[in-house]
């Protein structure tokens, strides 16, 4: 079993502030970030702040917390945002990819919140990589594009990676305490590197005795749905998370358990088990936020009310727990907890996720790519819901069909470069099949 990445080395931990960059920060996960880092006065600087287009909603963050730099997508949006900042403050303010990719490497910073939505945030994090930053990684879709890439790039630079998404949160949370601490960190990596003994991500001790990952599902909004209900939903209906308060794009992947698929395949670039111990279980509660299972036996389980702070808290403080926030869980007034298997015959998504990751090379790009183009399509009233899966699918056949002009679909996409030209043939192609439903 490997981890992507070393640990955060002992300078990290202990460095106070810990200063940060916070891609994504006018997204639902940079603000309930910046909200645990406003109940923590000195241990954290936020000398960055990076926002895609909430232009008054990042100039009002970046008055708040007066970063150094601030990054936004749009530079036509530039004199906009500096029309918004209070007088006397000048940050240095960079547009674009490039901009992102500049903040995610600069070097005062030595945290990083990838918190970017879907496949535009894999340049930043594969710089923030790049560059040795310890990276709080929000944005799972990097990781299914171009999880070996990253791999590789923490390898060279000594990077680390702790996951905010809540289910491999909670499984690091279940691993910390017996295996973590004596895992290896950056600097004894680096003193591994100088004798020729680095490897690509480390090794848990053989007597680790992991047998499984098991990740909890929701269900989604639509949970116990027949198929002729679901050809009825709409994007408001699909939204309406039961649980969690979550973004649009991430809400219609919840619903459809594409999330869950994708968190399948981002579990196994970060623990390294192969695809087939990885299960999902559907948990309505949402308290129990995934589990590990052990030849023994046993299982531990991570159980905290549904609050992203949780996990945010957890990857900013480590490895102290820090407020986040976040209610106690008031055990005596859960009535249950219940555990079923998900229906996959209902919300093919899971499958196809799965599918994806076991066949390799670029599936998974293109597996990314259709569903978020299905779901732009889904919310902008042009296809159902059921067409998501269905056209995902399709995709998915036709990249295995050999058909993508530029791709052997049997060979990995071994760049940034290449994995985002696959993922833009993967978008064009999808765009012309919504056009012809
Ligand atoms: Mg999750």
């Amino acid at each position: 079993m490997r981890y992507i990445s070393c640990l955060p080395d002992e300078g990290w931990q202990s460095a106070c502030p810990r200063s940060l960059a916070i891609l994504g920060s006018t997204g639902s996960i940079g603000r309930y970030a910046l909200d645990v880092i406003r109940r923590q006065g000195e241990r954290f600087r936020v000398a960055a702040l990076a926002g895609a287009r909430n232009i008054p909603l990042l100039a009002q963050q970046a008055a708040e917390f007066r970063p150094d730099a601030i990054g936004l997508l749009d530079a036509s949006q530039a004199p906009q945002l500096r029309k918004l900042l209070p007088s006397g403050y000048s940050p240095d303010i960079m547009a674009g990819q490039q901009g992102y990719e500049a903040i995610a490497s600069l070097a005062g910073i030595s945290t990083v919140l990838s918190a970017q939505v879907g496949a535009a945030g894999l340049r930043a994090t594969v710089a923030a990589a790049m560059a040795g930053k310890v990276i709080a990684l929000a944005n799972k879709e990097s990781l299914v594009l171009a999880g070996g890439l990253i791999r590789a790039c923490c390898a060279a630079s000594g990077a680390s990676i702790l996951p905010v998404d809540s289910e491999h949160n909670a499984i690091f949370q279940c691993l910390a305490p017996g295996m973590i601490k004596n895992a290896p960190t950056q600097s004894r990596r680096q003193e591994n590197a100088a004798e020729g003994t680095q490897g690509t991500g480390f090794c848990l001790p053989p007597d680790a005795g992991i047998s499984r990952l098991i990740l909890t599902a929701s269900g989604g909004p639509f949970y116990g749905w027949s198929r002729a209900e679901l050809a009825k939903v709409t994007a408001s209906q699909a939204l309406r998370h039961p649980n969690w308060s979550m973004g649009a794009k991430i809400s219609i992947d919840s619903a459809t358990l594409m999330n869950k698929g994708l968190e399948l395949i981002e579990a196994h670039h970060f623990y390294g088990l192969p695809m087939a111990c990885l299960d999902v279980v559907v948990h309505r509660e949402s308290i129990i936020h995934s589990l590990v299972a052990f030849t023994d036996g046993s299982y531990l389980a991570q159980l905290s009310l549904p609050d992203m702070r949780i996990p945010i808290a957890y990857c900013l403080g480590w490895p102290e727990r820090i407020n986040s926030g976040a209610s106690t869980l008031d055990l005596a007034a859960l009535s249950s907890l219940s555990f079923t298997c998900p229906d996959e015959a209902s919300f093919p998504c899971l499958a196809l996720a799965r599918q994806a990751q076991e066949r390799g090379s670029g599936s998974p790009v293109v597996l990314n790519a259709a569903n978020e183009e299905a779901v732009v399509a889904f919310l902008d009233k042009r296809i159902g819901f059921p067409a998501i899966a269905e056209l995902v699918g399709r995709a998915l056949a036709d990249y295995a069909s050999g058909i993508y002009s530029d791709y052997d679909s049997s060979r990995e996409p071994e760049s940034v470069e290449e994995i985002l030209s696959l993922d833009a043939e993967a978008r064009i192609r999808m765009k012309e099949v919504i056009r012809g439903t």
